[in-house]
């Protein structure tokens, strides 16, 4: 039998003890930073705009002080400087691929691609050497795919390069060659297994898999749920960007992502750009160690928190919480941010609610915000409730609310957890 539920893709790295991790981050950090200087001129007008040099970063805190690169800053550049925007670094050998990214994004792709960040993932999701793996990321023009596929072979796992599409052909794939490995997005692998149940299979006996790995789209626990129960095997996920790579990937133990060691990744406030408090929700930054397109402080856009107790799995990283939204899925009431991430978690502590939705107006140019509920079934004291709520609401938004009951349905389905109807004329 093979053990798909424990040891390392790179132990030396994965159980480092904290200060040699931190020591390590430092160096490499230090060496891209002097890299990118002396290369990229994207990086070094960075540098340039706040009055520093790469010597006056010296570790993770000062990095602060480096402006914060969104996408649209990428984007933009990029439609000045044809083809990378000035952030790359190329030889005279040139690059090996032009990935072309949604934006659109010009990345470089290198000749030898030797980041095992990927490849740490695919292994805590149990993938090993000698797999079968099919591979349904899109292999045309973004780099995701060819990404896995560079890292399944330093797992020394075979791959089945079919992109995504044509349900039947991958269900006969998986049981001709029978496959043991999938790699591709959550809700593509239920298509499969729904398929494969239209046609009188079972998911667990007749598709052989032992191991997968989901990415590039939310992972509801209730996905993950029904795709275990039907595979009868664990599934775990991935998490990055085209952009960056990898910055984190579940092991077997559930327990948030582990960050990579090749990469640093903060929770910055979205404002600000500072460093929040460990266990504070916020905006995922990273820097990547890339030789070819190195990426200083790339605000993904996502918001998520660190989480650093120990993983029993026997890694030491620090870990990433689930990712809780979009930056931009943001609103702002009377001054006031409200994240749809906030919302739900203030009403997950009431068990008897069964859905809502904050709806925001504006009424003689002032803010108004009304949070709709149903009830999964009557309650006896609803006004108890409903003051309950409304101070919670207070409490935690630091905005007042009124909270109003609706009937079971009255919320539209798929309607926008925050509903902002005000129009500004
Ligand atoms: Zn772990």
């Amino acid at each position: 039998m093979i053990d798909r539920r424990h040891g390392f893709f790179n132990r030396d790295k994965e159980t480092m003890s904290r200060e040699k991790r931190e020591a390590y981050q430092r160096e490499k950090l230090s060496e891209i930073l002097s890299h990118g200087y002396l290369h990229s001129k994207a990086i070094r007008s960075g540098f340039e705009k706040v009055g520093l040099k790469p010597g006056d970063i010296k570790g993770l805190k000062d990095l602060e002080r480096l402006p914060i690169t969104k996408k649209a800053d990428l984007v933009n550049a990029q439609k000045e400087t044809l083809p990378f925007g000035g952030f790359e670094v190329i030889s005279e050998a040139g690059v090996r691929r032009i990935y072309v990214s949604p934006g659109p994004v010009y990345e470089p792709g290198e000749w030898d691609y030797d980041d095992i960040r990927w490849a740490q993932a695919l292994y805590a999701c149990g993938i090993r050497g000698g797999d079968i793996v099919l591979n349904t990321f899109n292999y045309h023009l973004t780099p995701l795919a060819l990404m896995l596929d560079e890292s399944l072979r330093m797992l020394k796992a075979t791959v089945i390069p079919v992109g995504p599409g044509n349900i039947s052909m991958q269900i006969n794939l998986m049981r001709q060659l029978r496959v043991t490995g999938y790699v591709g997005t959550p809700s593509f692998l239920m298509a499969i297994i729904e398929a494969a149940e239209g046609m009188h299979l079972d998911p667990k006996r007749d598709l052989h898999l032992k191991a997968t790995f989901v990415g590039a789209e939310m992972f509801p626990e209730s996905l993950r749920q029904k795709l275990e129960s039907k595979l009868d095997l664990l599934v775990r996920q991935g998490y990055g960007t085209v952009d960056v790579g990898c910055l984190g990937y579940e092991c077997p133990e559930k327990r948030g992502m582990h960050i990579p060691e090749d990469v640093i990744v903060e929770i910055v406030d979205t404002e600000t750009g500072k460093q929040m408090e460990m266990g504070a929700t916020g905006e995922i930054v990273t820097t990547n160690f890339s030789k070819v397109f190195p990426m200083l402080r790339f605000a993904t856009g996502d918001l998520s928190y660190l989480i650093e107790d120990p993983c029993p799995c026997g890694r030491t990283s620090m870990r990433l919480g689930k990712i809780m939204g979009r930056t931009d899925q943001v609103t702002k009431v009377w001054g006031i941010f409200i994240h749809p991430w906030q919302v739900d978690e203030m009403m997950s502590k009431f068990p008897a609610i069964a859905n809502y939705q904050v709806v925001v107006t504006r009424k003689d140019y002032r803010d108004e915000m009304a949070i709709y509920i149903e009830l999964k079934e009557e309650i006896a004291d609803k006004i108890g409730l409903k003051r309950k709520l409304e101070k919670e609401v207070q409490e935690t938004l630091k905005v007042a609310s009124e909270v109003i009951f609706t009937v079971r349905g009255g919320i539209p389905d798929r309607a926008k957890k925050i509903d902002d109807r005000r129009i500004w004329e």
